[in-house]
């Protein structure tokens, strides 16, 4: 294997250890970070992000506050509950866990979030205040690929960089976020032509398509960066469930110059960077500086 191994366990627990370290600062200044988390329904999935945010919150220094609700609560109730969290001094975030249950309308729910607490960064004002260049919450997926990238490469100025992928949570703003820093970006999706060739260009290649090991080492560009949003369930050889990535870890290592695995990549940036943005949140409700190294 060529590649370097890009840990995102371990680069995680040290923002999570930065962002408790100013959360102590800030209780001294009189002021707790809090998150609250709204889940509905029983989704098992829902259940287990719900559970380790609230225990990553907690580990943080912050307050949690869990609000569970019925799958069958309906809209009205839904937004007065928002908005009684948006009136909340104590609450700096607010996540809507998804999915929700289709008879509510998402996008509907997720505006009705303050913006200035919208920690996952969908609200669409924080999508547009980051694609015109403002300073914005900025969902966590992205962000943490970000600063995986920054660490990695400094400078991320004139690199290639493909994306592949074009979600709200995850492609789009990655590729926004690149070209902030002046990469030159390529967003790729299901209905680009020769997929292999366009990601062999990439110095940087961000990989959130949700198939199971469908970028292979020959479309890697030898010495590229990897970043594997992907988590894929499948079974193992012995029928066990396993996760793996979006790109096929063992042959693209062998092209790559850096790759993130799956697990411990880019999930474990995932939850540091929700904590990272529930930090900032609540040092903009208090005229404080946002953090510094932990925004994008
Ligand atoms: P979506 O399903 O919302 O988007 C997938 C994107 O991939 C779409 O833009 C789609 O294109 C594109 N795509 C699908 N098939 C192909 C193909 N054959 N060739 C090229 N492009 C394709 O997924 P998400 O963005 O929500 O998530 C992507 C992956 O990241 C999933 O595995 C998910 O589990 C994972 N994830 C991981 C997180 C983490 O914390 N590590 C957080 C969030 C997601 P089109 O738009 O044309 O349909």
């Amino acid at each position: 294997m060529a590649a370097a191994i890009i840990d995102g366990k371990a680069f995680g627990a040290a923002v999570r250890a930065r962002v408790a370290a100013e959360v102590v600062r800030m209780r001294a200044a009189g002021v707790t970070p809090g998150l609250a988390v709204v889940l509905l329904g029983e989704d098992p999935a829902s259940q287990v992000y719900v559970r380790s945010k609230h225990r990553a919150t907690v580990e943080a220094g912050m307050a949690s506050f869990e609000h569970r609700l019925p799958a069958a609560t309906g809209q009205a109730e839904l937004l007065a509950l928002i908005a009684r969290l948006n009136a909340d001094p104590a609450v700096h975030g607010i996540l809507v866990q998804l999915p929700l249950p289709a008879h509510l309308d998402a996008d509907l729910v997720i505006n009705a979030i303050d913006p200035a607490k919208d920690v996952d960064g969908f609200h669409v004002t924080n999508a547009g205040r980051l694609a015109t260049g403002q300073s914005a919450l900025v969902p966590c997926t992205p962000l943490g690929c970000l600063m995986l990238l920054r660490d990695r490469l400094g400078s991320l100025a004139g690199a290639e960089a493909v994306v592949v992928g074009r979600s709200n949570i995850v492609g789009k703003p990655m590729a926004q976020l690149l070209l902030r820093d002046s990469a030159t970006v390529t967003i790729a999706h299901s209905r680009t032509r020769d997929l292999p060739a366009v990601c062999r260009r990439a110095d940087i290649l961000v990989a959130a398509v949700g198939r199971a090991e469908m970028i292979r080492g020959d479309w890697v560009r030898p010495g590229a960066t990897v970043i594997d949003v992907g988590i894929n369930r499948v079974a193992g050889p012995d029928g066990t469930a396993r996760l793996v990535g979006d790109v096929h870890f063992d042959s693209a290592a062998a092209v790559a110059g850096a790759i993130t695995p799956v697990p411990g990549g880019v999930g474990p940036m995932t939850i540091a960077c929700l904590l990272a943005n529930t930090l900032t949140a609540a040092a903009g409700a208090h005229g404080l500086p946002a953090p510094a190294g932990l925004t994008a």
